[in-house]
């Protein structure tokens, strides 16, 4: 059984006077950076010169400085801008200001457990990573509540690793909806197989599958979209909210029986083979190669492919429809 920790676990001594850089202001950035602020600790936000979100940060009423200034105060210094640049970032203006003692942390294990980042010996690192979006962990927190979080510790010089990421994680509200304990390796290696396998990859192919063999059949690509893709968030949030039992008793009978005798025969064993060939490469680091020379060649055929899945035919009759659907915010 996992732990699971809460808010009666973390020792607030941890972190009361400790000045905590939060570097980069995205999704995650500026939840960590607020929420803390509102738990009255000393927030510095780290970015760099002519960064888009250095005008939202300071009208936010945080302090905003260079990210080599802001190292050099913190306590702890979170690193939350996208993973494929923080090795950069963190070799130029981290690792020469980092303070003896004091900790660094991460939101996700990829660069710690792909070697992109190779902290010194004399500080602690953890990770305290909130299983939702970042504007999720900001509106639960001013809300009272918080996104359950994942805490490890990788190196734990100081000897209070473990209570300071507690602490950390108390400051952003995740210890009031639940701390799992794991490892950087863990959540690294389930993190990116849950993205490619079941979350997007897995669930785009299943999606434009089905909704390529209605259309190729004569069905209206309208009609095909609504069962293959808008039906689908109904069918999640009954699981979220009570598992497939309650997804089950919800759909009809005749939904249920086709559930049983059709849903192994579209993820076969041959699916689960590949599954597992995913997850070793996962583990030895080819996906993680992969993806850091991706980013190295400009992005090529990331690129191209983004452009190509846009022209998707699944894609056009969406935005028609979903245009329609007044309930949806535009974005
Ligand atoms: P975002 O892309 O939302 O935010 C990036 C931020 O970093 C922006 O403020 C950007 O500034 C800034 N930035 C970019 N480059 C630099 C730089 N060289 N120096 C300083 N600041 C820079 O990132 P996320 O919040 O999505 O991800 C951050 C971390 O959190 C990642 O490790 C991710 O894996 C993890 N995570 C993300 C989750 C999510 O929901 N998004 C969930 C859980 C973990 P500018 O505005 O100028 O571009
Ligand atoms: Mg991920
Ligand atoms: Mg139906």
């Amino acid at each position: 059984m996992a732990k699971i920790f809460y808010e009666q676990d973390a020792n607030w001594d941890f972190i009361r006077n400790k000045t905590v850089a939060i570097i980069g202001y995205g999704s995650q950035g500026h939840a960590h950076a607020l929420n803390l602020k509102d738990s009255g600790i000393k927030v510095i936000v780290g970015l760099y010169e002519g960064s888009k979100s250095t005008e939202r940060a300071k009208q936010d009423g945080l302090t905003v400085l260079p990210v080599a200034q802001a190292v050099a105060f913190a306590d702890i210094t979170m690193i939350l801008i996208p993973d494929e640049r923080q090795g950069k970032v963190f070799a130029e203006e981290i690792a020469p200001n980092l303070k003896e003692g004091s900790a660094l942390a991460f939101a996700h294990g990829f660069t710690i457990q792909f070697n992109q980042v190779v902290p010194p010996t004399n500080v602690d690192v953890f990770m305290v990573a909130p299983k939702g979006p970042g504007h999720l962990v900001r509106r639960l927190f001013t809300e009272g509540g918080g996104v359950p979080c994942l805490l490890a510790v990788h190196q734990d010089y100081t000897g209070n690793a473990a209570d300071i990421a507690m602490a950390y994680t108390k400051g952003i509200g995740g210890a009031r909806a639940g701390v799992i304990l794991t490892t950087f390796k863990e959540e690294t290696e389930t993190d990116l197989f849950g993205e490619q396998t079941v979350l997007c990859g897995g669930c785009t192919e299943l999606v434009k599958a089905g909704f390529d063999t209605l259309v190729a059949a004569g069905y209206q690509p309208e009609v095909a979209y609504f069962e293959c893709l808008h039906e689908l968030k109904l069918i999640v949030d009954l699981m979220y909210e009570g598992g497939m039992a309650n997804m089950r008793y919800s759909v009809s009978d005749t939904a249920e029986y086709g559930d049983y005798s059709v849903g192994k025969r579209i993820i076969t064993d041959e699916t689960r083979q590949e599954m597992k060939k995913v997850l070793k490469e996962i583990q030895a680091g080819v996906f993680a190669r992969n993806w850091i020379m991706e980013n190295q060649a400009n992005r090529a055929s990331f690129l191209a492919t983004r452009r190509q899945e846009a022209e998707h035919p699944i894609e056009k009759v969406g935005q028609e429809l979903r245009d329609m659907m007044s309930w949806l915010k535009k974005k």
